[in-house]
């Protein structure tokens, strides 16, 4: 596996394969990998010729700065469980690289990110869109690859490759999951170990609320889901909320749309843990 820590010279490359008629499928993280993140490069292996991942912990996109103190960071390991599973090229720029110059560029995604993450987090949607157009205008990859598991990172993506015109495909790919249903994510290592026991309590509710959702309300199945979690002495329910799996805007009953998800976040003590689940999805 080839490091790259320049972005001049990870342009080059890119540009390199491009004219070699090699497909690219590139994966942007933020480190401290983990099986979730290594299904998406095997999702880019199977799908593109040479799979390109970069490791950069992206200071915009942190509205709290302890945050980003305490991110965890493990770049040996990362590097070995990259080579493990056959991934050709490592991106791993600083700062200084991706931000030779303070990036002020703002983004409207209209309704998009008002909700959810987007109100609870300000200004986070609009980092995470600095850093992936700024990889995206290095790497130039044919597809990139982004979890379900950031449900809407993922649509507010979408969205920006849309807007600003980028020829490339968005891949979506399943949350993998511990064997106890805690969706995988870096921050689970912050977690105690009482928190991280009493931590599937998130998915086991999600499960739940899936069978529970076929005979009642959306109301009833948001009190269903706050109630149950919030009954775990630790855990707070930041916002869950059922909305039209394309706006992101909430909806008032089961008919309102044919696609249809709750998205969650949930702090276990300082950590915060987000999730979802899919109740509907009518092919259109
Ligand atoms: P991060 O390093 O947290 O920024 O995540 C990098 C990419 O990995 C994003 O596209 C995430 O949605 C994806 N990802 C994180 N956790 C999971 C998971 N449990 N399953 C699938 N994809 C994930």
């Amino acid at each position: 596996m080839q490091i790259i820590e320049l972005s001049s010279k990870m342009s080059s490359v890119a540009q390199l394969l491009r004219k070699e008629r090699k497909t690219t499928g590139f994966v942007p993280t933020m480190g401290a990998l983990h099986k979730g993140h290594l299904s998406l490069v095997e999702e880019a292996k199977k799908q593109c010729d040479i799979v390109i991942v970069s490791i950069f912990v992206n200071p915009t996109q942190f509205n709290d700065k302890n945050d980003l103190k305490n991110y965890p960071r493990d770049t040996k390991k990362d590097i070995e469980l990259l080579k493990e599973v056959g991934c050709e090229l490592l991106f791993l720029p600083d700062v200084k690289q991706i931000y030779p110059e303070p990036d002020n560029r703002t983004y409207d995604f209209g309704n998009l990110d008002k909700v959810m993450e987007g109100y609870y987090r300000p200004g986070h949607f609009n980092g995470v869109a600095q850093v992936v157009s700024r990889l995206f205008d290095i790497v130039k990859p044919d597809k990139a690859f982004f979890g379900e598991k950031d449900y809407q990172q993922l649509a507010i993506i979408r969205e920006m490759t849309r807007k600003l015109n980028y020829d490339i495909e968005i891949v979506g790919v399943p949350t993998i999951r511990e064997d106890d249903g805690l969706a995988m994510s870096s921050r689970n290592m912050l977690l105690t170990k009482e928190q991280r026991k009493k931590s599937t309590v998130i998915a086991r509710t999600l499960f739940e609320s899936y069978n529970f959702a076929k005979s009642k309300s959306i109301e009833e199945t948001i009190n269903f889901v706050v109630e149950k979690i919030d009954n775990v002495s630790g855990f707070n329910t930041e916002y869950f909320e059922i909305v039209d799996g394309d706006t992101l805007q909430r909806v008032n009953s089961w008919d309102q749309s044919g696609y249809i998800a709750g998205c969650i976040a949930v702090y276990a003590g300082d950590i915060r843990l987000i999730d979802n689940v899919i109740y509907k999805k009518e092919m259109s």
